[in-house]
Formats: structure tokens, sequence, C-alpha cells
């Protein structure tokens, strides 16, 4: 597919971040911290971006930072009081790993952690935002590890460049595009609430099967959902299934709530940074913090790696998605599935962060509209808004196919 050039690039960007040709040791030039009213700032100035990995210890608490070796030219840290940091250690853990401990008086929690890229007069930083939690808390959160950094991959890299794996093969060109289905919600998570108890993680799931077996019935396509049955998955968990997989489009579903319940119809959503209007806004806010529900936030795990790949990847994809929304919403006109006012619309769902799949995130209608709700949980309505999104995926996949022949 279109992609697999994208695949490539993906891997040449890999290869020189951490291939020995940019071997010269990281700096971390300054070490500094903010205090906030929710939250404590750690931000390390590196002189180039670079790949880590943060997690807490306990007994006694600590603050652990790895990353690949590095040259010590932050001088000593100071902290705030309230920081709650006692004493900061650095040295080598290993070939290839430097590792940093904060010394910590009270359990912590950390909230996000990822690279934030330098620009003009400004150095690439490790950014750590982390607050104070709870013992029974920090308890189930201590074995999270945020950030990708694998010491054992490093040492190899290091060590020698023959031992990278190779760039996956491309697909065979007979091969059926797979498309990745992800239905909201699940388990504990119920989604929004419609009437007589209906919630949306049942009518997403009823939808994503009718959806899978139109799609695999027209022959044309290999699907994979990211839930088949009443089980939670964590919003990351959802990107990585796709990426895992290597899909070539990822579509999640759902059926949200809206303040105003007599609003109805679908929309259609893409990434972007900034939401289209304030109703989308919340409608994402909302949808972000479905991890919350199982206690733990984690739906920002990955911005490490969608900071670094962002910039490359993102933008190829972004377009892509903006080009299958636009075709899903045409679909839904011709095929009389009603849709919102500007049926497409964007905003920062956690779930359309794979930086080389195009995705959409579909709100079929609203639970909080009591008809709609209704018409979503009869199969005739399923499976008119399948049958539309079908057609658009094969609009979709006709217009990728024209695009590869010029
Ligand atoms: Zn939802």
């Amino acid at each position: 597919m279109a992609l697999k050039s994208l695949h490539f690039a993906l891997t040449i960007l890999l290869l020189t971040l951490f291939s020995p040709l940019n071997a010269r040791a990281l700096n971390i030039e300054s070490v500094r911290f903010g205090l906030y009213e929710e939250k404590t700032r750690l931000v390390l100035d590196l002189d180039k971006p670079a790949d880590f990995r943060v997690f807490v210890l306990s007994e006694p608490y600590r603050m652990v930072i790895d990353l690949p070796s590095f040259e010590w030219q932050a001088g000593e840290v100071q902290s705030p009081q309230d920081a709650g940091v006692q004493a900061t250690r650095h040295g080598n853990l290993k070939p290839g790993i430097s590792r940093i401990v904060f010394d910590l008086n009270r359990p912590i929690s950390i909230q996000k952690a990822f690279i934030l890229p330098g620009g003009v007069g400004k150095p690439d930083r490790l950014v750590i935002d982390f607050s104070n939690v709870s013992l029974s808390l920090f308890e189930q959160i201590k074995s999270t590890v945020h950030g990708s950094l694998d010491p054992d991959k490093i040492q190899a890299q290091n060590a020698n460049i023959a031992t990278l794996a190779p760039p996956p093969p491309p697909k065979p060109q007979d091969q059926k595009p797979l498309i990745i289905i992800d239905p909201g919600h699940g388990g504990i998570d119920p989604g929004a609430s419609g009437p007589h108890g209906l919630h949306e993680k049942k009518v997403v799931l009823a939808l994503a099967k009718d959806l899978k077996a139109q799609l695999e019935s027209s022959g044309k396509y290999r699907v994979k959902m990211t839930r088949a049955d009443n089980t939670f998955i964590k919003l990351s968990n959802r990107v990585k299934f796709a990426r895992k997989h290597e899909g070539d489009l990822f579509i999640s579903l759902h059926a949200d709530s809206m303040e105003n319940k007599n609003i109805s119809g679908a929309s259609v959503y893409t990434l972007s940074e900034k939401a289209s209007d304030a109703q989308t806004a919340k409608l994402a806010a909302r949808e972000n913090k479905a991890d919350l529900i199982a206690g733990i936030d984690l739906s920002v795990e990955d911005e490490d790696v969608v900071g670094i790949l962002m910039d490359l990847a993102m933008r190829d994809t972004m377009n892509q998605s903006k080009f299958f929304a636009n075709t899903l919403v045409n679909s839904f006109n011709a095929n009389g599935v009603k849709t919102l006012p500007r049926p497409h619309r964007y905003a920062g769902f956690a779930v359309l962060k794979a930086p080389d799949i195009p995705s959409v995130l579909i709100e079929a209608g609203f639970m909080s509209n009591d008809k709609e709700a209704n018409l979503l949980n009869t199969s005739d309505h399923r499976q008119k808004i399948a049958s539309a999104l079908t057609k658009g995926i094969d609009r979709y996949f006709e217009q990728v196919r024209k695009n590869q022949r010029i």
C-alpha cells in the first residue's frame, strides 16, 4: 500500500536517531523544576532528542530516568523544597545506558513524560510531569514505565549495527488491505448512557460486528477488531494493536452524548491539536479520560514516541486521514445516513495518534438523543451505517490505487 514508503521512511529515521553514526554522546545541559498547583514539572535540556524511560521505585521512594549514555553538564541540581526531591544522582547503568535517580521524600505518580522538540533558541527537552499520590495509588501505578527506551536494544545497536532488525518486508501487492475496527469503551467503561439502560459500549460493538461482516463479505478486505467482546482496553493499546498488525486504516466507533439532547446525526473526527469547536473539544476531553475509569491515566504514555515521529510521518498520515474522513462523510450523505452540520470535525482524540495509519473516529450518533439511541439499537439502522462505511472505504481505496498508478 501507499504506506510502504512511509514505513521505510520511519525505519530510516529510527536508524538515524539511534545508529552509531549518531553515537555522539548525549549532553544533559540543565535540569529544572517548575511547581504548579496540580503537578511538578521536571525539565531536562538536551542537546538532541533521545529515547528514554522513566519510572518510580519504592523503599525509598525514587524517580528513575534512563537515557542513552550521556555527558552531565547540568552541574548540581537545585530543586525547590516543595518538589520533594532530596538528592540527585547519575551515572552509567550499563554500556550505552546512563541513569539519573531522584531520591524522593514521598510517593509520586508520573502523569506524562515526553520529548519536546527544540525550536529557535530552545533546546530539545525531556519533560516529566508528576504529582503526589496516596500510598495505595502509588502501589497500583509503580510498575508503569513511561517512554520506550529498551536498554537491551540500545546495547546491541551500539555494539554492532548489523544486529538491527532489517526494515519490515513490504506487504505483497496482492495482500488485501487490513481494516482495524475499534469499538469504543468496553468492560468497566460503559461509555455514554442511553434510554432504558442502553450503553454506548454495546451499540458500538454491535455496529463493529456488522461492519466487519460487510467488509469481509465484500471479499476485498481483511478485518481485525481491537475488542470483540465486552472487554476494557486502554486507549494506547488500541493504537498499539493497530500498529502491531500494520493496519491500513483505523476506524474507532463511538456513540457518545451531547449536553443538548436534541442533537442527532453521525460525524467523523480526525486528529488535530486544536479542536474545531468547543463541543468537539469537550467530546475529545471526555473520551480521552476513558483510561481513568480503570484508575490509571495512561492515555498520554506514548506522547514521546508521537513527539519524535510526528513531524515526518504524521503530516502525511493526517492528510490521508482527512481525505478518508471526507470520503466517509460523502458516503453517509449519498446513502441516507443523517449527519451533523459540518460532519467532519477535528480534535485531539488519543486513539487517533498512530503516526503511520490513517485514522478516524466515527460518532455513529448520540446516546443522549433517545430517538437516535433507540435507532442505533436496531439491526436495520446499524446495517445502513455499516453499508455507508463500507462504500466509503471502497471509494478510499479506489482513490489510493489510482494515486499509486500515477
Ligand atoms: Zn465514546
